[in-house]
């Protein structure tokens, strides 16, 4: 039994300085202080409820991920039972109101997802897709019968869920999927889904399919109960990937699958419908790779100080080592502040798409960047699992690389800032 979301802050939190109702470092004498953990004292923008929740999620995060992430990316295997404890603990959906959903604000679900990436980027990506891609998609497009049949189930981390918009010809440019819908020939009220996707988190153990399918030529969303499916439907596994290994990752095959009418979203056409499960996820990408970033800082940190080289002297020491923790110390304080500021917009309904590109892009390329730098520190122990900053770097990689590459974004953000589209 996991201790559910909301309540106390709990004790173990003092270990990782997260304690309630502290605002900055201060000396025993009172002063103020600086944090490396917290240089620009980001605290102070946090509510009390916040920090709670931040402090619980740390609290599962460095107790219960932590101690399997080695081997689960050793050995490529992603635990299922985590969806069950984030389930337990409230983490799924997190952001949602009703259908057993926390209904917390962005800042604080965005605490979350830093929190489960500091620890590992599959984690988080394995939560994310359940909670913004697919809970989120189910929440906005959704019928309300389709939001009780699936969310409940969902929060609980009891359906696991997986979003297939990519496919083997079509990363960056979705419009021009070749997946298809059709009617029935026969049966009144089925659909035919047939195409393939790929690259898809969770496709292998996912219950719920959220595809996405050209239906007379307009992109449509319907949902895939595995369960229900009697032919047709295959996903394999994609195997021995060299980023996110804690994460299953795999294809989705379909052959005529038959999909009824009330698995259909009923009104969202065009891209429209995935770019707004996606700019959810995105969001949630910005805080994640941020705590990625936040883990990479603090190992670097901690070698540099044990580590000594010439003449007895610590790494930390040397300038050329300081200047690389400062790089990214600097970055991870900017790049949360800045999705700190996204979210109270978002709460307000006032973040637009293109600032979600802005923070996703800056954040995961200065993740990989300074990540990058940081594992120099380490010279040849950096090669080793065991010091946990060449899993980052390959993580961050992918995220990077997903859900809008970060070029993509620049077009985005270049199209919003000239009036005119670069993409082709
Ligand atoms: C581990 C992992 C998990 C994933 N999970 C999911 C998932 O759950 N669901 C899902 O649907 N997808 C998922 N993806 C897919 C991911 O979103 C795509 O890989 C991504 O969108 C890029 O598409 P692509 O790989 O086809 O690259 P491409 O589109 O072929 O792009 C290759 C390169 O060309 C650049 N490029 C493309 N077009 C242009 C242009 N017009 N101008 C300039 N540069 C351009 C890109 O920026 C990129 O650098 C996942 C990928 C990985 C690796």
């Amino acid at each position: 039994m996991f201790r559910p979301l909301f309540r106390t802050i709990p004790p173990t939190v003092s270990r990782f300085s997260l304690s309630c109702g502290k605002k900055y470092a201060s000396t025993s004498t009172g002063q103020l202080a600086f944090d490396w953990e917290d240089p620009l004292g980001t605290m102070d923008l946090l509510a009390e409820d916040e920090i709670a929740i931040s402090a619980t999620a740390r609290a599962y995060c460095q107790e219960n991920l932590l101690p399997r992430v080695l081997q689960a990316y050793r050995d490529e295997n992603y635990d299922r039972e985590i969806q069950e404890e984030m389930g337990e603990l409230g983490l799924l959906g997190a952001t949602i109101k009703g259908y057993g959903c926390a209904g917390v604000g962005n800042v604080a679900s965005g605490l979350i997802t830093r929190e489960v990436e500091r620890v590992d980027s599959g984690y988080r990506s394995g939560m994310s897709v359940q909670s913004a891609l697919v809970m989120g998609g189910i929440e906005e497009h959704g019928t309300e019968e389709q939001k009780e049949r699936f969310l409940p189930k969902m929060a609980k981390g009891k359906l696991l869920g997986c979003f297939g918009l990519t496919e083997p010809n079509h990363g960056s440019d979705p419009g021009s999927m070749e997946t298809v819908a059709r009617r029935h020939p026969t049966k009144q009220g089925v659909f035919l889904l047939s195409g393939s996707k790929t690259w898809i988190t969770n496709s292998p153990i996912a219950d719920v399919l959220m595809i996405w399918a050209k239906l007379d030529g307009k992109v449509r969303g319907f949902l895939i109960e595995r369960g229900e499916v009697r032919s047709g439907l295959s996903t394999p596994a994609i195997k021995n990937k060299n980023g996110l290994r804690a994460s299953i990752t795999g294809m989705i095959l379909m052959d005529d699958v038959e999909v009824p009418e009330e698995n259909l979203f009923p009104s969202v056409e065009g891209l429209k419908g995935p770019f707004s499960c996606l700019n959810n996820a995105r969001y949630g990408i910005a805080w994640g790779a941020m705590g990625a970033l936040e883990d990479c800082i603090d190992r670097a940190r901690t070698y540099s100080l044990e580590r000594k080289q010439f003449k007895g002297n610590p790494l930390a020491k040397y300038q050329l080592i300081q200047k690389k923790l400062v790089d990214a110390s600097t970055d991870a304080a900017f790049g949360l502040l800045a999705s700190i500021q996204v979210g109270r917009l978002k709460d307000k309904g006032m973040a637009l798409p293109e600032m979600i590109s802005m923070i996703k892009r800056q954040n995961c390329d200065r993740a990989l960047v300074n990540a990058r730098a940081l594992q120099e520190i380490f010279g040849g122990n950096a090669v080793s699992y065991e010091y946990g900053i060449g899993r980052h770097v390959a993580n961050l990689f992918v995220t990077q690389t997903y859900e809008g590459q970060s070029d993509i974004h620049s077009l985005i953000l270049g199209r919003a800032i000239t009036g005119v589209q670069a993409f082709c």
